[in-house]
C-alpha cells in the first residue's frame, strides 16, 4: 500500500521529532526542515481558512501521483551508459575491499527509508550469498525477482560486513569504505571515530537519511563530511542536472529523473564551496520563483587521505533498484575506498528496475 504525499510528509515530521528525542546529536537547536515542494507557496493563512484548505487538497492530488513509482529506465540505454566505462581492472591479486553496510531500525512508512531491507539486500548484491543456499533477492522494491546465479555471486574480492546504529571501533579500524542509510547518531565520541576514520584513508558514503543531520545542521559533521546537515526536504520527481565530466558520471545523459525526496540547502552555507557536486536539483529557498538554485544531491568530499560521498537520495525503495541511482552510488563506494570508481558497474543493472532486464 502506498502512502499518500501527505501522510508521508508529516510521517516525515513525526518520525524526525521521534528520533531526536533518541539521538546524541549536536548541541544545535532542533530545525526540522520546511515543507516548500512542488512551487506550492508555503502558506501565509491559518489552518482552516479556505486557502489552508485548497492547498491541502492540492497536496493530496499531488500525492497520490508521488507514491506511484517511475517507470523502469530503458534497458538498451542503460547498457550504452555502462559501455562507456573502462574495463575493470585486471590487476592480480585484485585487491579485496571490506564494506560496511550501516543500517538503524526503519522509520518511515511503507516503502520509505527501509534500511534494514536495503542492508539485507545489498550485502547479497555486493557480497554475494558467500556459498550459503540463501536466495536473498536483489531489488528491493516489488516483488522479490528471482535471484539468479549471477545475482548471488556479489562483486568479486568485495567483503561485506553488516553494522548496525553504528560500526564497531574494530569495524572503523578494517574497512575500506563505511556506507550508511539512516540517521547517525553522532556525538563527540563518534566525531573523533570518524575523524581517525577518514584520517588513514578511509571512504564514508553516506545515504538519504545519513545527510540529514539530528537534530539540527552541525559545525562538526560539515567538517568532517562537506556536508553539516539541512534545513528543507520535500517528496516529488527531482530533475537532477549530472557533471557529465566529471569520471563518476562517465556516460550519464547531462539530465536524469527521479521520484524520490530532497534535501537541502546544505548548511552551514560555509562549507558548501568545499565539496564537489556530481549532480544538483533546482530547489526554491523562498516563496519567489527567483529564489531558485541548483541544490547538491550528489557530491564528493576529501580530507587529508579520507573519501566522502553524498548522497540525498534513498526516500524510497524504488529509486535503490534504479540502475542509474545504483551506478552512481555503487561508483561513489568504489571511489570511497579509494578503488576504480568502474569497480562495481557489473552491479548497477542486476535485477534492477529496468525494460527488458532478465533477473
Ligand atoms: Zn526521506
Amino acid at each position: 500500500m502506498f502512502h499518500t504525499r501527505r501522510d508521508t510528509a508529516t510521517d516525515c515530521r513525526r518520525r524526525r521529532k521521534e528520533a531526536k528525542s533518541r539521538c546524541f546529536g549536536p548541541t544545535t537547536p532542533p530545525h526540522v526542515g520546511a515543507y516548500s515542494g512542488y512551487g506550492i507557496p508555503k502558506l501565509a493563512s491559518r489552518p482552516g481558512t479556505l486557502p489552508a484548505l485548497v492547498a491541502s487538497l492540492l497536496l493530496l492530488v499531488a500525492a497520490a501521483h508521488a507514491a506511484e513509482a517511475p517507470p523502469p529506465r530503458p534497458l538498451d540505454e542503460v547498457r550504452a551508459v555502462l559501455a562507456q566505462a573502462p574495463a575493470p581492472p585486471d590487476t592480480d591479486p585484485l585487491r579485496e575491499i571490506r564494506i560496511v553496510l550501516l543500517a538503524d531500525a526503519k522509520d518511515h512508512g511503507a516503502e520509505e527509508h527501509d534500511y534494514p531491507l536495503w542492508q539485507q539486500r545489498w550485502r547479497v548484491l555486493l557480497g554475494g550469498s558467500q556459498g550459503s543456499d540463501e536466495r536473498t533477492p536483489l531489488n528491493l522494491y516489488g516483488p522479490p525477482a528471482d535471484p539468479a546465479l549471477d545475482g548471488r555471486r556479489g562483486a568479486p574480492r568485495v567483503r561485506v560486513d553488516t553494522a548496525w546504529q553504528w560500526p564497531s571501533r574494530q569495524q572503523w579500524e578494517s574497512a575500506d569504505a563505511v556506507v550508511a542509510f539512516c540517521y547517525l547518531p553522532w556525538n563527540e565520541a563518534r566525531f573523533q571515530e570518524v575523524a581517525a576514520y577518514l584520517a588513514r584513508g578511509g571512504g564514508l558514503v553516506l545515504v538519504h537519511s545519513a545527510t540529514w543531520t539530528m537534530p539540527g545542521p552541525s559545525e562538526r559533521v560539515a567538517a568532517l563530511t562537506g556536508v553539516g546537515g539541512f534545513t528543507s526536504y520535500r517528496h516529488g520527481p527531482v530533475e537532477l542536472q549530472i557533471a557529465t565530466d566529471h569520471p563518476l558520471c562517465l556516460g550519464l545523459p547531462p539530465r536524469l529523473s527521479f521520484l524520490d525526496e530532497t534535501y537541502w540547502p546544505p548548511t552551514p552555507a560555509e562549507h558548501a564551496a568545499r565539496i564537489q557536486v556530481l549532480a544538483s536539483s533546482r530547489e526554491s529557498l523562498g516563496s519567489t520563483p527567483d529564489r531558485v538554485a541548483p541544490q547538491p544531491v550528489f557530491w564528493l568530499f576529501e580530507q587529508d587521505r579520507g573519501r566522502v560521498f553524498g548522497c540525498v537520495l534513498g526516500h524510497y525503495t524504488w529509486t535503490f533498484d534504479d540502475p542509474y541511482f545504483r551506478l552512481l552510488l555503487l561508483r561513489g563506494i568504489a571511489w570511497s575506498a579509494r578503488e576504480s570508481p568502474y569497480r562495481l558497474d557489473a552491479l548497477a543493472l542486476r535485477s534492477a528496475r529496468a525494460n527488458g532486464v532478465k533477473h
